[in-house]
């Protein structure tokens, strides 16, 4: 059976760059499935459906075409398109941000997403990041990791991040102040809420580097 890497955890805590480093070390896929749950939020926004509209929404998605391919946009995890439009920059915008927790609650868009996951698990090994992975897509995964940071932390990369990237710079209080309310989203939904797999290793990025938590990882995994 193909190797499966699960890496989960809050939001910025650095899934991206250490999943997308790790899959590339390691010469497996890496799959981006917080990239999937922005791009059906990105098409119900640019719709005339309602965030809301539970089955309006189901209907909306049904048919809708998503595509990932990583690899050829190095300041991006992934390039997305979904129904052939080009989404990949849309998809990280603030709006987006902050509507993708409702749209990931949502029954008929996990059923799809995480079906459309495990087809890509069949396919070859992978290293997958987001909330479910290691408790619901992959549940027999080789490698769970659970990847955490401090919330201070976790806002002051984000604002680094929007730094490097030349957006608008969002004051620390207000990043805090969103992340904790998506973690608090993301967690308490009633289906495949954010949590540490039992069987999950725990990694505290506080004070590590990227390069440090990457050979953490591959350590855990060729063991
Ligand atoms: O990881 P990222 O911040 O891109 O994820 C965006 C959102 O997608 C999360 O806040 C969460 O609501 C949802 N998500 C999820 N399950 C996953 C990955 C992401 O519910 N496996």
């Amino acid at each position: 059976r193909a190797p499966i890497i699960a890496i989960d955890g809050p939001a910025g805590a650095g899934k991206s760059t250490v999943t997308r480093l790790v899959a590339k070390k390691l010469g497996l896929l890496y799959l981006d499935t917080g990239a999937m749950y922005r791009a059906l939020t990105w098409l119900v926004l640019n719709s005339e459906t309602a965030i809301d509209d539970e089955a309006g929404v189901a209907e909306l998605i049904s048919q809708c075409d998503l595509e990932l391919l990583v690899g050829s946009r190095p300041d991006v995890p992934v390039e997305v398109r979904v129904n052939g439009k080009e989404v990949t920059d849309a998809i990280r915008s603030a709006i987006v941000t902050r509507n993708v927790s409702a749209i990931a609650a949502q029954k008929a868009v996990r059923e799809k997403l995480v079906s459309q996951q495990r087809e890509w698990g069949e396919k070859g090994g992978l290293v997958a990041e987001g909330r479910d992975i290691g408790t619901n897509v992959f549940p027999h995964a080789d490698l769970k990791i659970f990847l955490t940071a401090s919330v201070t932390e976790r806002a002051k990369r984000r604002q680094k991040e929007l730094t490097a990237q030349g957006k608008e710079i969002i004051d620390l209080a207000q990043l805090q102040g969103e992340i904790e309310q998506r973690d608090a989203y993301d967690s308490d939904r009633a289906i495949a809420p954010l949590k540490k797999a039992p069987d999950a290793i725990e990694l505290i990025t506080d004070g590590l580097s990227i390069e440090e938590v990457i050979a953490k990882i591959v350590q855990l995994y060729e063991r």
